[in-house]
Formats: structure tokens, C-alpha cells, sequence
């Protein structure tokens, strides 16, 4: 079955490489295409992960390189899902778990690569999440909300404030969206761990960034991702990192 899942999430991670590459730009979400000349990719590379194997990773036609965030996002999802899988079992969570996974991919790759978070992709996600709340075990709708709530309100706030001090923010709607997605995924309490987090992982890596030289204070750094680590990791150990952190 793990390897079922595996399979699964290579799909999925294909399909999540076609979303974040025509979804930003607006167009229709079209067959797998060579960005150079545009011809209809071979079915044998909709996966371009084969092609990779077998040293192939590119347009049978014009020879342009297929990118490597293709086999990079396909063998993340592959992991992911075969993992989510061992972590969760038959359960109503793993349905659940598999589509967050999926948005947060979505929501990675377009922000690295275009530092933008699509109502396209946050308005679909917010709902279902609303939704998932009355379903998901050890979670009530209430808490759901509550997460949601919480998440918002203090990155709406954070946003607000970073705009007032640093002029045009680092932070935008598309953040506080994606907060809102955070909170009504890992609900309250949760939700509070998945904000300390995101926090900290945010400091920690611009932080190094600074130190390392590669970003300096006024250079832009997305906070998206820091988001989807908090809310992602809170998700599959946010209990058991509880438990350490009051019981050591
Ligand atoms: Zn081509």
C-alpha cells in the first residue's frame, strides 16, 4: 500500500506541477506542454520523473530541458503521500491530510516562483477546509473556527502594522488567506503552535539569510512558506511537539 500511495502522490505532484504553472498566468489549465515551442508533451513525460530516470529530461522536438522543479514537486508529493499514508492509516484524516498537502504545494511553488498566493487556489482550499472541520476527528467545528479566527486576525494585524512601519508590506492578502487555511486546518488550540512556528522558522531562516549575506533587510522574502512549514508540521506532529514542550 505504501508504495500504492507513493504512486498516488507522483500523480498528484504531475498535476500539481501543471497547476502552478498555468494557474498564475491565467490561462486554462492545458495539456502538458514544451514552454519553448509548445507542442503537446509525449504522454510518457506528463511524469517527467521517468524522463529524468532514464536521462531523457527533455522536448523530443525542440530539445529545451525540462525544468527540474518537475521531478523535484513529483518526488516530494511521492513522499508525502506514501508517508501521510504510514503516519495515518484508514482513517477520515487521511483524505483530509492529502488534499492540505496538495494545496500547500501549490501555494510553494507559485510563491517561490512568482510570490504570488492565488484566490484561484485559496478561496477552493478555505472552503473545503471550513467543511473538513465538522468531519475531522479530535477537532469540533467551533475549534475549526476558532483556529481560523486566531490565524487571521493576528496575521491581518501583522500585516497591517508591518505596513504602517515598512511601508509596502512583506506581508499580503495572499498570506493572511493563507493563514486562515492554517488556522482552520489545525484549529484551536493548535492553531497557536502552528503560529510560534511559523514565527520561528520565519526568524530563524531570514536570519540566516541575513548573516549569510544572500538577503539583506529590504530585499523581499516571502512568508508564505514559512506558513506552510508552521501549519504543515503542526498538522502531523502538533500534538506530539505539545507534549514535549510542557512535559520535558
Ligand atoms: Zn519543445
Amino acid at each position: 500500500m505504501v508504495s500504492l500511495f507513493a504512486l498516488l502522490g507522483l500523480f498528484a505532484g504531475a498535476l500539481v506541477n501543471r497547476l502552478g504553472t498555468d494557474l498564475p498566468t491565467r490561462r486554462r489549465v492545458a495539456r502538458p506542454h514544451c514552454p519553448y515551442c509548445g507542442r503537446d508533451r509525449p504522454w510518457w513525460q506528463w511524469v517527467s520523473l521517468p524522463s529524468y530516470v532514464i536521462g531523457r529530461a527533455k522536448c523530443p522536438y525542440c530539445g529545451a530541458p525540462i525544468r527540474l522543479r518537475y521531478p523535484l514537486v513529483e518526488i516530494g508529493m511521492a513522499v508525502a503521500y506514501a508517508y501521510l499514508w504510514a503516519l495515518l492509516g484508514v482513517d477520515v484524516k487521511l483524505p483530509l491530510y492529502l488534499v492540505y498537502t496538495t494545496v500547500y504545494a501549490i501555494v510553494l511553488i507559485t510563491d517561490f516562483e512568482r510570490r504570488l498566493i492565488l484566490n484561484a487556489v485559496m478561496y477552493p482550499a478555505i472552503l473545503f477546509a471550513f467543511v473538513a472541520g465538522f468531519i475531522t476527528p479530535e477537532m469540533t467545528w467551533w475549534s475549526a473556527l476558532a483556529g481560523g479566527g486566531i490565524a487571521f486576525t493576528f496575521f491581518l494585524i501583522v500585516g497591517v502594522v508591518g505596513n504602517a512601519v515598512f511601508g509596502s508590506g512583506a506581508l499580503g492578502e495572499g498570506d493572511i488567506k493563507l493563514a486562515l487555511f492554517v488556522g482552520l486546518t489545525t484549529g484551536f488550540p493548535l492553531v497557536i503552535e502552528a503560529m510560534m512556528l511559523t514565527i520561528i522558522i520565519g526568524a530563524a531562516i531570514s536570519g540566516l539569510l541575513l548573516i549569510t549575506r544572500l538577503r539583506s533587510l529590504r530585499d523581499y522574502v516571502p512568508y508564505g512558506p514559512f506558513l506552510v512549514a508552521g501549519g504543515l508540521i503542526t498538522l502531523l506532529w502538533g500534538y506530539a511537539i505539545a507534549d514535549w514542550y510542557v512535559y520535558r
